[in-house]
């Protein structure tokens, strides 16, 4: 296991297409290690393999901390397979952090995959969860929130943050 880099924008791996994983196997099995240890060493609430230049169909989400006990989502060839509802939501993501923009997304979907055990299931999503999960499914067709602004007045820069506390 280990903390990765993660790919800031442009970088031409966050545009590529990942294709399905055949099954769940060791290299699966540990870029979806890597992935979750990467994002809680992160101030994101999710991210997708090609973030970290794996292109593999694997994401991981946890918003707990913006939404008490909605605990850790780690899917391997995620799909989703309904939604309902809209809504629009300020977004942000770890390889553009200068950014963030208003997404329209579905406000409930129903997402089916693998786990890292090889387990199928099926994880019923609404709110903050429901825009992170299609928000990170997104990465995995090389697709950025920015792709998704419907106006550039939607988009805002962040206040620049002090850099000096980061490492
Ligand atoms: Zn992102």
């Amino acid at each position: 296991m280990a903390i990765k880099k993660i790919l800031q924008y442009p970088n031409p791996a966050l545009k590529k297409i990942t294709l399905p994983s055949k099954g769940v196997g060791v290299e699966e099995r540990l870029v979806a290690k890597d992935l979750v240890e990467t994002m809680y060493a992160s101030p994101g609430v999710g991210l997708a393999a090609p973030q970290i230049n794996e292109l593999l169909r694997i994401m991981a989400v946890d918003v707990t901390p913006k939404n008490p006990g909605s605990g850790l989502i780690v899917l391997i060839n995620p799909e989703i397979t309904t939604h309902s509802g809209e809504r629009i939501f300020r977004e942000g993501c770890l390889s553009i952090p200068e950014y963030t923009a208003d997404i329209r997304r579905f406000e409930k979907i129903t997402v089916s995959g693998l786990t890292p055990n090889g387990e199928r299931v099926t994880i019923n999503s609404d709110g903050f969860e429901a825009i992170a999960l299609q928000h990170e499914i997104d990465h995995l067709d090389g697709i950025l929130f920015i792709d998704r602004i419907e106006s550039i007045r939607s988009l805002f820069k962040r206040k620049i943050k002090d850099k000096k506390k980061k490492k």
